[in-house]
């Protein structure tokens, strides 16, 4: 290939990314599926990686999400939002799965830490919904914000206060003078049933999947129509709290913010390991599970617990080295990018 047919082939790919990425994150309305939009991201990813040279600054793989919505007042965040790398592992028609990317994580891990062995992973589930931070100064919720860019994203919080699984008010009497809490916002399965059969009936519009209807209703201009849709929510980390009180681990911060009231993921899937087998049977486990449970998840994110070991591995452009989301095998099988030919 010569290098301009190479860079057509790279902007072709962008240009590609950039509507899918404005139907899913600005109009909460994807033409393709995430495993058609996920191969289409690798390609790009390979293209980028064997010629370096022609890789454009501004493209998808190096930001996050999509624009913030002008109709919503912007918030800046004060701690980026960022995204996560991803891991595949295909399946044989066996159902063994190859690992590799997982074994490659866990390898640049002990690297980047100078490690001989794993360190302790909390691995829990990839949330498919959209990323919301709650701001509660004196355990007040004062702000919710969708991710946006990851800069600035929609100021939200009168929807969000809607939300009846949110606190309004920490339950504690001591509350933390300032605590960020990040986490997914999304509707649970027979909520999304119901909400579609409604619509139905009221012959308004149908939505594609719980992600699409979780994602349309908190961005929802009127709250009131934002208060009928049932939204849930999970946390999953801290973005800023009082220094004196700092969690040591992953695990141990969950466990802070369920004791502030604050929902976090369900014990029964999460699991804590410095074994990558073990962690990687769990995987499994939770793909076989994940038919039945409430709630859409897309894979499972695996995190180093330490949080000093976090901030040590730091982060990389658009995600932190400390974490990767191992997808979950598409549940319908790609069919646009089959059309694709992309030659590296
Ligand atoms: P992502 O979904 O790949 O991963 C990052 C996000 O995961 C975070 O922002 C957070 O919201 C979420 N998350 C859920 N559970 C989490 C947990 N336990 N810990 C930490 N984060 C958790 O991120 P992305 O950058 O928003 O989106 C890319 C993905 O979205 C693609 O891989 C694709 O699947 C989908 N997408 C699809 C289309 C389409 O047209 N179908 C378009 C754009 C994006």
């Amino acid at each position: 290939m010569n290098h301009e047919s190479i860079q057509q082939q790279m902007d072709e790919l962008i240009h590609l990314l950039e509507r899918y990425n404005r139907e899913y994150y600005e109009q909460d309305n994807p033409s393709v599926s995430d495993a058609d939009y996920d191969a289409i991201f690798l390609q790009l990813q390979a293209l980028e990686a064997a010629y370096p040279e022609f890789m454009r600054p501004e493209s998808p793989t190096q930001r996050v999400g999509g624009q913030a919505l002008s109709q919503f007042d912007s918030v800046v965040h004060q701690v980026p939002m960022l995204s996560l790398n991803n891991a595949f592992s295909p399946i044989d028609s066996q159902g063994v799965y190859d690992h590799s990317q997982m074994q490659a994580f866990d390898e640049r891990v002990k690297s980047g830490l100078n490690l001989a062995a794993s360190p302790d992973y909390l691995i829990e589930p990839k949330f498919d919904g959209l990323a919301l931070s709650l701001i509660y100064e004196n355990g007040i919720l004062v702000q919710a914000a969708t991710r946006g860019d990851g800069l600035s994203g929609e100021n939200v919080t009168q929807n969000v206060k809607t939300i009846r699984s949110i606190p309004l008010k920490l339950t504690t009497d001591t509350p933390p003078r300032l605590l960020e809490v990040r986490g997914e916002v999304l509707m649970f399965k027979a909520d999304f049933d119901a909400l579609n059969e409604r619509q139905a009936a009221e012959g308004g519009k149908l939505f594609a999947n719980p992600r699409n209807a979780a994602a349309g209703s908190l961005r929802q201009l009127d709250a009131k129509i934002a208060a009928q849709r049932p939204l849930d929510f999970f946390a999953y980390s801290i973005a800023q709290l009082d220094e004196a009180i700092q969690p040591l681990g992953h695990q141990q911060e969950l466990m802070f913010l369920e004791r502030l009231g604050i929902p976090t993921p369900p014990s029964d899937c999460c699991l804590l390991s410095d074994n990558m087998a073990d962690i990687n049977a769990f995987y499994a486990q939770m793909a076989l599970k994940r038919p039945e449970l409430p709630f859409d998840i897309d894979g499972m994110v695996i995190k180093v617990n330490s949080l000093a070991l976090q901030q040590r591995l730091g982060f990389v452009s658009r995600a932190p080295r400390f974490a990767i989301a191992h997808k979950f095998p598409a549940e319908e099988a790609p069919t646009l990018v089959e059309a694709i030919d992309v030659q590296i």
